[in-house]
């Protein structure tokens, strides 16, 4: 039975077992939900799906939200796909990521149905960073599948270490976090070894440390949507600088840890409480009131 709480625990698990992380939590996820191996694939294979439909709906969906605030935008980003359009800097891989991660925020803002990963405002990072190597690189299921428990093992640690929600840590425990798995998961596919995995996450994570949690209004959407489909392609940045061998000076350990030490000492303005950053600018202030109405103090 593989035990990890740390990730210098799951990276050595992986590599004494000479096994590649996801393989790790898959044998733990099995052991501790009295599941089989296949039954928690299984599961997981479910979860993919839904990811894929929460894509294809959000990048055909042009309707805005019911605040007015966002929708729409996973379209105009998706367009830029095409290769006759030529206006792309990103490229095809790339723009797909930040489509189809605006997509599923986008699916979630307007109440449908995707995964939490690891929480709903961060839910587009992971599956729209999958879906574009799926498209382009990796065209079988099966190790996309594999690889979301290399994305989830990271998302454990990091939530039993710190923190993932934005309301205790800020924005960068929560889309943050979602850039660790997702860089961890593309590294994995990319054929990165368990050091490169953990290191992945690591360079993800600490260059978002400090990001505040200040959606306009109080709702998921603004800057939380665009976010996710910015931070997708930062995701994709982190795998293929742990690829080329690039490592994290400060180990990943130790950057979980500074980014709770940086969530502690954030103000209570920039958790969700909408009462600073973006959410407390001028326009910020006159759409929560066009919103939900002037309201007394
Ligand atoms: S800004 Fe706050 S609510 Fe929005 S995605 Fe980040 S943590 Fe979630």
């Amino acid at each position: 039975m593989y035990d990890f709480s740390t990730i210098a625990e799951l990276t050595a698990e992986a590599e004494k077992a000479g096994l590649p992380i996801s393989s790790i939590v898959i044998s733990r996820e099995a052991n501790e939900s009295q599941k089989t191996y296949d039954e928690v694939v299984a599961q997981m294979r479910h979860s993919w799906h839904t990811m894929k439909d929460a894509i294809d709906k959000g990048i055909n969906n042009p309707q805005k939200s019911v605040s007015g605030l966002t929708g729409g935008d996973a379209p105009k980003i998706y367009s830029m796909l095409n290769a006759s359009a030529g206006k792309s800097y990103l490229g095809e891989l790339a723009c797909c990521a930040c489509a189809g991660a605006v997509a599923v925020a986008e699916v979630s803002a307007g109440m449908g149905r995707i995964v939490a990963c690891p929480t709903a405002g961060s839910c587009g990072i992971v599956p729209g960073a999958l879906y574009a190597a799926h498209r382009y690189k990796i065209k079988n299921d099966e190790p996309i599948v594999r690889s979301l428990f290399t994305a989830a093992g990271f998302g454990m640690i990091i939530d039993e270490m710190a923190c993932i929600a934005g309301a205790e840590g800020g924005c960068q425990a929560e889309c943050g976090t979602a850039a660790a798995m997702a860089a961890a998961a593309l590294t994995e596919l990319a054929g990165g070894n368990p050091e490169a995995v953990a290191h992945a996450a690591a360079l993800a994570l600490k260059n978002l440390l400090g990001l505040a949690c200040d959606p306009v209004a109080g709702l998921v959407e603004v800057p939380c949507i665009k976010r996710n489909g910015f931070i997708a392609v930062h995701a994709l940045t982190a795998s293929d600088m742990a690829i080329s061998g690039i490592r994290s000076v400060i180990p990943p350990d130790e950057v979980v840890m500074a980014m709770k030490e940086i969530g502690d000492q954030l103000p209570l303005a920039l958790k969700e409480t909408a009462g600073g950053g973006l959410a407390a600018t001028p326009t910020g202030r006159r759409l929560k009131e066009q919103i939900f109405g002037k309201q007394t103090e």
